[in-house]
């Protein structure tokens, strides 16, 4: 089967002449969670921004269900959810108005049972009539989540899900992205802890200084390399 992203020597010069991605290749399979591990500035934020479509790259390609990013770039965003990472939702506003003006704003008919679905899968249904500002920040990254969910995407980016959250949350989302698994949507998060990596990835993607510099299965890399070592290399 053809991947469901295919990304070939992808480059990101940004307007002041830095390099941020010097010829990245990657192919992610359907169903996969793959986990992007580096440093800050190591070019994670620029390689999703592109698979979205948000950021221009400078040279290569990148196809989303066999559809070019740039080119096709309608059809390509509809397949990607993204959960950035701030919260950008409106505190004054109930979980369920948040979770269905998403769906709505990325054209799609409304479908309440969908939108229940979503809810239950991410343990939000009781909090439905809640005002945003009401809950915890746990909570509010699972409706960062429900809401990229809720147009049915067959991609979701988590783009470090758990930065600067204490370790009972960062347990929590691990579950929520198996949970997410389990429905066969393809997952790719970025992340600075190889903990995470490790507990939640089929693939882990060492990416530094705008390099991919190598992609393995989480044990292969773990064997490879050894916790001490790769935190080594990473600072
Ligand atoms: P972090 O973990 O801190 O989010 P990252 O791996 O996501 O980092 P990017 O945000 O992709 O890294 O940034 C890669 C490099 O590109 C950084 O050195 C950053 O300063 C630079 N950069 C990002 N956006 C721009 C821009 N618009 N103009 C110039 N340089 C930029």
């Amino acid at each position: 089967m053809a991947p469901i992203i295919s990304i070939r020597n992808l480059t990101k010069t940004y307007g002041n002449g830095f390099k941020a991605l010097k010829g990245v290749n990657l192919e992610i399979e359907e169903g996969e969670i793959l986990a992007l591990l580096g440093p800050n500035g190591a070019g994670k934020t620029t390689l999703i921004s592109i698979v979205c479509g948000l950021v221009n790259p400078s040279g290569g390609q990148v196809l989303v269900g066999g559809h070019d990013v740039v080119k096709d770039f309608r059809q390509t965003r509809a397949m990607i959810g993204l959960v950035p990472q701030e919260l950008t939702t409106d505190q004054f506003e109930t979980v369920w108005n948040t979770v269905t003006f998403s769906r709505g704003v990325h054209g799609k008919k409304e479908d309440p049972a969908h939108i229940e679905r979503v809810l239950k899968d991410l343990s939000l249904w009781e909090k439905r009539d809640n005002m945003m500002r009401e809950l915890s920040g746990g909570m509010k990254r699972r409706v960062m989540i429900a809401k990229a969910l809720s147009y049915e995407p067959r991609i979701l980016f988590l783009d470090e899900p758990t930065a600067g959250v204490d370790v009972n949350l960062r347990r929590e989302m691990w579950q929520v992205v198996e949970r997410l698994r389990q429905n066969g949507v393809t997952i790719i998060l970025t992340t600075h802890y190889i903990e995470e990596a490790e507990e939640i990835a089929d693939r882990v993607g060492v990416i530094n200084g705008g390099e991919l510099l190598l992609v393995e299965a989480k044990t292969a890399l773990m064997k490879k390399l050894g916790r001490k070592e790769l935190r080594l290399e990473l600072t």
